[in-house]
């Protein structure tokens, strides 16, 4: 009978497998023609002075609006396409976009806006990334500083060293670069000091756990510290609450990202929001207009 239940189970998990792994396959497919169809869309996330509030740039976050599932969040979808090349493809156009969104925005504001773009370790496992961003950046004249190119610990996995030439490639080309969920990996702080880097950006596990007390703001502070010595730039991910704002800055915390402030957006609800300066509130500021 154990023997029977045994048999059972496993074939209710060879099952289970089986539909994981059919599941798979399909959203990889529909992922070969999102790019073509229409189905992608970037949505934009503003990165705040802690001190008062004002944007000080955007990050790029990838959306999937998928015919049938609905929105299929990145953290989805970004794996497959990293396992199967399509990140080529797809990262290339988020880059252009987000290029493109920051040139416009700048001409609007009449002053130089901020864009960060998510690099896959795969993307900078290529050459091509170079040809990418500086086709971008040549097609939209955007001055290269004005572009964060964000990417993980992941990049060490695999060639450390081609990883950081082509970060150096990028950067000689005036680029910013900024390690993402920083604390989250396993590489230690040693790599920060290998790779070229501007900004290191807090994880948000590390920010979630700042107004409860315990060891988060004394890890927090370190990082804070530590980046400063180096002299990095430090922006803290995922601030919900004015309690984490707060002790964020009594640590020294200057930049922040998270739903406190702003989610990420689609375009139209960014130039709504009034985010980007030139481009604000037509209800706040079309009495203002008129007297002007
Ligand atoms: P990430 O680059 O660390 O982006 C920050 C994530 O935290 C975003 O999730 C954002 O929506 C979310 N977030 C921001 N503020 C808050 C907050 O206050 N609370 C909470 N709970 N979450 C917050 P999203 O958009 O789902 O993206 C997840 C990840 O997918 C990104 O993490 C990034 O690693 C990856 N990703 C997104 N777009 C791209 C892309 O264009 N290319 C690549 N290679 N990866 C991307
Ligand atoms: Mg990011
Ligand atoms: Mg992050
Ligand atoms: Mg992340």
């Amino acid at each position: 009978l154990a023997k029977a239940a045994g048999k059972h189970r496993l074939a209710a998990f060879a099952d289970g497998m089986d539909r994981a792994v059919r599941e798979k396959a399909d959203l990889t497919a529909d992922l070969a023609r999102a790019l073509a169809e229409g189905q992608l869309a970037v949505h934009y996330q503003p990165t705040v002075l802690l001190g008062d509030g004002t944007a000080t740039g955007f990050e790029a976050l990838l959306r999937w609006h998928h015919p049938e599932r609905g929105l299929v969040p990145p953290d989805e979808f970004v794996p497959l396409a990293e396992e199967t090349a399509h990140i080529h493809a797809i990262g290339a156009w988020v880059l252009r976009t987000a290029v493109r969104q920051a040139a416009r925005w700048s001409v609007a504001a009449g002053r130089p806006v901020g864009m960060a773009v998510n690099l896959s370790p795969r993307q900078l496992g290529d050459d091509e990334v170079l040809t990418v961003v500086a086709g971008a950046l040549a097609e939209t004249g955007l001055a290269p500083q004005q572009l964060t190119l964000e990417v993980t610990e992941g990049v060490l996995v695999r060639d450390v060293d081609a990883a950081a030439e082509r970060l150096a490639g990028l950067r000689a080309m005036g680029v910013r670069i900024a390690i993402d969920d920083f604390g989250t990996g396993y590489a230690g702080l040693s790599y920060l000091r290998r790779l070229p880097v501007d900004t290191v950006k807090i994880d948000r596990s590390f920010v979630s756990g700042l107004a409860a007390g315990g060891d988060a703001a004394a890890l927090v502070s370190s990082i804070v510290e530590l980046a400063r010595g180096l002299g990095l730039d430090v922006v803290a991910e995922g601030v919900e609450t004015e309690a984490q704002a707060s002790v964020l800055r009594d640590l020294r915390c200057h930049r922040a990202q998270g739903f406190l402030y702003a989610r990420p957006l689609p375009v139209a609800d960014v130039e709504r929001s009034g985010l980007v300066p030139g481009l604000a509130r037509p209800s706040e500021h079309a009495g203002a207009a008129t007297t002007s």
